[in-house]
């Protein structure tokens, strides 16, 4: 028998964790198909934190601030990863390093 836990089970259960912290209407995931199979895109939205903000679109406090929440997220994802027995892929950079990234793309939006 096959224990294994889809790619499917695997995002239900990241979107499932991602819902009781964030809400249903602003968590957003979706696996990639083809020849980025395997991949997780995490999109949430939340109310923007308050800080002086430059008015620009997204000033440096305000990346610097999402950049926290997605690495946030991130954690979470894989704590959730490590309980279900399931994993995420990674991919080597270019950058003369082989730097190993996870195939997860994580945005935060401030609405
Ligand atoms: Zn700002």
């Amino acid at each position: 028998m096959d224990n294994q836990v889809t790619v499917a089970q695997r995002n239900r259960a990241i979107k499932k964790a991602l819902v009781e912290i964030y809400g249903s209407k602003n968590v957003g995931l979706h696996g990639s198909r083809g020849t980025a199979y395997g991949w997780i895109n995490i999109k949430v939205t939340m109310p923007k934190p308050a800080h002086e903000c430059s008015g620009e679109y997204r000033c440096s406090i305000c990346r610097d601030l999402s950049r926290a929440e997605e690495n946030k997220i991130e954690q979470i994802a894989r704590d959730i990863v490590k309980k279900i027995g399931s994993w995420i892929g990674t991919y080597s950079s270019d950058d003369g390093y082989g730097t190993q990234y996870e195939n997860m793309h994580t945005e935060v939006i401030f609405i």
